[in-house]
Formats: structure tokens, C-alpha cells, sequence
């Protein structure tokens, strides 16, 4: 008597990729295909993340869409010369497989791009939509991008992340995972991690599995597939809350101009209070002065104090 089969969905991770200057080169608003040239080592990279099982989505923000400088047709224009040229060099077609941009601006010269949207970077909307389509584990994914607000939108998502431009400040909303110079570099970063942590296998892979095996069930594979990834998140979570703190304790304790200055008129406040005192049953004017010096030095201390804060 044959066994009833089911088969489940594949829950893989993901490298989200940013575009402009991450894949491609690009400092302006392009709209024609002719203009592509892909960044660097960036196909060889693709490849070699795409073989190590990760999927490849594009997250771009297209505001020149929103100013009117082209159109959304142009935008589809160049992601499909992004990927023959990506697809030209490698063993398979669409290894990139998909491509989501995000065509509103809140400051938008086009009316109807004018919005804020929860797909423009740095919300996270666009990897949320692409896990949500295509089966993703945003926990065991990848944001590689070039500017802080492509780290913020792959933290607020839940992944790690990669920022291939050393010439982006890193803030503590921004902090990336990994921060390099180059997309090779990135992927040479995300492989070793990988290879140094090997993740569980998610859903067996696709493999069928047979109802008959208790411990097969989909509920269970279901539950370690999300309890592994929710591990994981709750590690790095932890992790960058650590990281976090240590970096604002540090701040704190950096030593400022202001803060050396503060110093100095704190010692001035009390040695002009101690010499206002050795005048106490003497002169009262005397005293005065030197209490009113003290109290203004004070003052000066206390001021650059909260001016650091601040600062
Ligand atoms: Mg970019």
C-alpha cells in the first residue's frame, strides 16, 4: 500500500543586494541600459553566493523615478541588462532572481510619487515584501549595500549586514556586521561566516517527507526552522545591543576640549571658594568677590558640561 508524500516550501536565506555602487556603478539618475557597468568582482561574487545556496534580491531606492528624470520602464530597462550581464559570466540564468525598487520620494516632484513609503531604505519594507514572496528567512539573510540607511533597513528586518563603502560613516543606528571596502570582500565575509557556523538545514532542503514519520511532521520542521532562525536573531540582537552600549560608554568617556576646560574652572571654582573662606571674619567685601568669582566659575563648569552632553 504506497504512502502519502507531501513535499514543503523551501525557507532559504537571502543576500539582499543594494544597486547603485554596490552592483553597478552609478552616481547619477540612470535610465538607460547602455550606462550599466557592474561594479568590481561583483559577478565571481554573485556566483559564489548564489553556490553557497543564498538567493539574490535587489533592493533599490529609485528616486530619480519620483523627480521625474525616467521613467519605471527605464528602471526594468537597466535591471535587465543587470542581469544578462550577470547572467553572461555565470553558470546559470536569473541568478538574480528578482529585483524590487522603490519609486516615491516624500519630496517628489511627480505627484503621485510623492509619499513616503515603507519600501524606501532605510524602512525595510522591500526585503519584508521579498521574504514574504518568496519564502525567505530574513534571520538567516544578508543585506550588502553601500550607504548607512541599506544597513538600517536590513537590521530593521532582522539580518545581518554588509557595507561595502569605506567612506560611509558608521553611527550606532547604522552599525553594519561587516564593514569592508569592497563586494568581494562582503562575500568573502559572508562565506566564512557561514562556513564557521554552518546553519541548519531549513525544510530538509525540498526534499519530500513521508507522513509517516512522526518526527518528519510539517508542524516540527516548521518549529525548528523558526526556532534556529529566532536563536539567531535573539544572538545578534544581543550582540549589537552589547556592541551598542560599549560604544556609548566609550563616547561618554572620550576626553573633549570642553570637558578638559571644565576641569579647569571647576579647580579654579573651589580654589576661589577656599581663599573666599580664609577672608571669613575679615573684610566683606573681600569675601564677596571671591565667593562671586567662585560661583561664576561654577557656573562656566557646569555650562561646558552640558554643552559636551550635548555635543
Ligand atoms: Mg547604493
Amino acid at each position: 500500500m504506497g504512502r502519502a508524500v507531501i513535499s514543503f516550501p523551501t525557507v532559504e536565506a537571502a543576500i539582499f543586494l543594494d544597486r547603485d555602487n554596490t552592483l553597478i556603478e552609478n552616481d547619477d539618475d540612470l535610465g538607460d541600459p547602455d550606462g550599466v557597468h557592474l561594479c568590481p568582482g561583483v559577478s565571481r561574487g554573485l556566483q559564489e553566493l548564489r553556490n553557497a545556496g543564498y538567493r539574490l534580491v535587489v533592493v533599490t531606492n529609485q528616486g530619480g523615478v519620483a523627480r521625474g528624470a525616467y521613467s519605471e520602464a527605464d528602471v526594468d530597462a537597466v535591471h535587465q541588462r543587470i542581469a544578462f550581464l550577470v547572467d553572461e559570466s555565470s553558470d546559470e540564468v536569473g541568478l538574480i532572481e528578482r529585483f524590487y525598487y522603490c519609486p516615491f520620494h516624500p519630496e517628489a516632484k511627480l505627484e503621485e510619487y510623492r509619499r513616503d513609503h515603507s519600501w524606501r531604505k532605510p524602512h525595510p519594507g522591500m526585503l519584508i515584501q521579498a521574504a514574504h514572496d518568496m519564502q525567505l528567512d530574513l534571520g538567516r539573510s544578508w543585506m550588502i549595500g553601500d550607504q548607512a540607511r541599506d544597513v538600517q533597513a536590513g537590521r530593521s528586518a532582522g539580518c545581518r549586514t554588509a557595507l561595502v563603502n569605506p567612506d560611509e560613516k558608521i553611527s550606532i543606528e547604522a552599525k553594519p556586521t561587516y564593514a569592508g571596502k569592497t563586494f568581494p570582500e562582503a562575500v568573502d565575509f559572508i562565506l566564512k561566516q557561514k562556513t564557521n557556523a554552518p546553519e541548519a538545514p531549513a525544510n530538509m532542503n525540498g526534499q519530500t517527507t513521508s507522513l509517516a514519520s512522526p518526527e518528519s511532521t510539517p508542524r516540527a520542521l516548521s518549529n525548528a526552522t523558526n526556532t534556529d532562525s529566532d536563536v539567531g536573531m535573539l544572538r545578534r540582537t544581543i550582540h549589537d545591543l552589547t556592541e551598542e552600549l560599549r560604544s556609548e560608554r566609550m563616547r561618554r568617556a572620550e576626553f573633549t576640549p570642553l570637558k578638559m576646560a571644565a576641569s579647569f574652572c571647576q579647580l579654579l571654582a573651589v580654589l576661589l571658594a577656599m581663599l573666599g573662606l580664609l577672608q571669613v571674619g575679615g573684610e566683606l567685601e573681600v569675601f564677596t568677590k571671591w565667593m562671586i568669582g567662585a560661583g561664576l566659575m561654577q557656573l562656566m563648569t557646569m555650562t561646558m558640561l552640558l554643552l559636551d552632553l550635548k555635543g
